[in-house]
């Protein structure tokens, strides 16, 4: 197996740190780094990736207009490539056993008072039962980390749990539905579980999942071995080369990301940016989605509170713009980790997929009344509203909600959705698919003024979006398909 320098390089990332802390000492004139930034954001927005050295100097911004050039520069480059849509998706926890001792998460093998569960198929059927009721189309599932060959709570398990997931179906209140074939379903199934060896990969891509997602929590190796101190998990080379395996097994798409608040955020990003570099360079494709969670709360784990390397509100946010405009064709995830402002805000600075109405305790959806998991659940929750809630807030703010399953069930995925996202081609895919999924949602979930207001919107949406009228027609003739009971039509 490869080694860690094989995919990053430390020594480079500590170089660049340190000249960029010696530039930012010298660099007294205010007017030279505005030069610096200014040059960095306008190539950008020409299609430029930035240079390791330029993702510092945007890391490093502190003048308050500036800081409002780096954000309005990562909208414009969300805009440019998705449209004014977010993607929405609900977690679907199985289990919560783990034989891992990560000192950050309550799953955590040593937690003795944590009320450990995992969910048989009567369980996920009713956890994707209250999950359909909500209006959920795309699920995220998560469980802790048990031995791949073990039928129990393992890959088998996970393999079962999707095939059961994908053959739930439950009415809608929409009246016009009459057809089962319309019956109301999850559509897209991504999995964040343990690292797997090829062949593993090659048996989960069978049962038809959207992407595989797998965190590194962090790329600094030495606080990695302190942070994971037991278990499989242990083992970072292995976790490092995870993406690699899926690849090769033919996994299209996969996720990434770091947990913020275990290591310097400067390391981590260039780690990132690097370890992207390489799938770029070896796979000729980067990861579908980067996801940003920071450390939250966890019951029974000390270092959830006393975080080795907290990442203030102003930070986060520099960090999440940095990111689209570096990596500016992947989809960015915000959890309901995060609070309701937080997740506002980051609307703005090129978020494009965002989880809601989540739980992170096994049974949390179909056991909703009760309220008091603290002891089951994975971290505490920054956002508690629920899916519909989420869904006004983002209307009102302009953003259309989407439940698209369009690419992946059209084939468009790995490198066939980079090679369009990258030059904005997609846009026209999500844009019209956010729509049509966010109509379904006002038939089949809304309250009267939400669908006043989402109707409005959808056709605000139309006019900014498209000038061809035989297009727009063939949109219009497709809403109405779905008021007059039609569903589950993707382009
Ligand atoms: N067990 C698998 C693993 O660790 O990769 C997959 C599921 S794990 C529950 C999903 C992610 O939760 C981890 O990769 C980690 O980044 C995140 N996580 C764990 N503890 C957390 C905490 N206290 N706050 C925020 N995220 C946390
Ligand atoms: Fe287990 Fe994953 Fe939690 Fe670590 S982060 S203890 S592997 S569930």
């Amino acid at each position: 197996m490869k080694k860690e320098f094989e995919i990053l390089n430390p020594q480079n990332i500590y170089k660049e740190i340190e000249e960029i802390k010696g530039l930012a000492l010298k660099k007294t004139l205010i007017g030279e780094s505005v030069k610096d930034v200014m040059r960095i954001l306008k190539n950008s927005l020409d299609g430029e990736r930035p240079t390791p050295k330029d993702v510092l100097t945007l890391l490093e911004i502190k003048d308050p207009e500036l800081l409002q050039e780096l954000y309005r520069t990562a909208n414009q480059i969300k805009n440019t490539i998705y449209g004014n849509r977010i993607v929405i998706f609900a977690p679907l926890y199985l289990s919560n056993f783990c034989q891992n001792e990560c000192l950050y998460c309550a799953f955590r093998k040593g937690n003795l008072k944590l009320k450990r569960n995992s969910l048989d198929q009567n369980d996920i059927i009713s956890e994707t039962k209250a999950l359909l009721e909500q209006g959920h189309k795309r699920l995220l599932l998560v469980m802790g980390e048990s031995n791949e060959n073990s039928s129990q709570l393992g890959l088998d398990y996970m393999i079962e749990s999707i095939s059961t997931i994908y053959s739930v179906e439950c009415p809608t209140s929409s009246a016009a539905i009459t057809d089962t074939k319309h019956k109301n379903r999850i559509r897209r199934i991504n999995v964040n579980m343990a690292p797997l060896s090829v062949e593993g990969f090659k048996k989960l891509q069978q049962s038809k999942i959207g992407t595989f997602q797998i965190f590194q929590e962090t790329y600094h190796q030495p606080t990695y071995k302190l942070v994971h101190p037991k278990g499989p998990k242990s083992d970072y080379d292995f976790r490092l080369h995870t993406i690699d395996r899926a690849f090769q097994a033919g996994i299209p798409d996969v996720g990434i990301g770091v947990l913020f608040g275990l290591h310097d955020y400067r390391y981590e990003i260039l780690a990132l940016l690097q370890h992207i570099t390489h799938l770029e360079n070896t796979y000729g494709v980067g990861p579908h989605t980067i996801s940003v969670p920071r450390i939250e709360p966890a019951f029974g784990s000390e270092l959830s509170y006393n975080i080795p390397s907290a990442v203030d509100d102003e930070t986060f946010c520099k960090i999440m713009a940095v990111l689209r405009i570096a990596v500016p064709y992947t989809g960015i995830i915000l959890s309901t980790r995060e609070n309701k402002e937080t997740r506002t805000k980051a609307l703005q600075l090129g978020i494009s997929q965002i989880s809601a109405g989540s739980r992170t305790n096994p049974g949390g959806y179909s056991d909703f009344k009760n309220d008091d998991k603290r002891d089951a659940e994975q971290f505490s929750l920054g956002d508690h509203r629920t899916l519909l809630e989420v869904i006004k807030d983002l209307t009102s703010l302009g953003y259309i909600p989407s439940f698209c399953t369009g690419c992946y069930r059209k084939g468009r995925v790995g490198k066939d959705f980079m090679d369009l996202a990258e030059p904005g081609a997609i846009k026209n895919h999500c844009q019209a698919n956010a729509i049509l999924t966010f109509s379904e949602y006002l038939q089949d979930f809304a309250d009267p003024q939400l669908v006043e207001r989402g109707e409005k919107l959808i056709e605000q949406t139309i006019h900014k979006e498209w000038q061809s009228n035989s297009y727009i027609s063939n949109l219009r003739n497709t809403l109405t398909s779905i008021k007059n009971g039609e569903r589950d039509i993707y382009l």
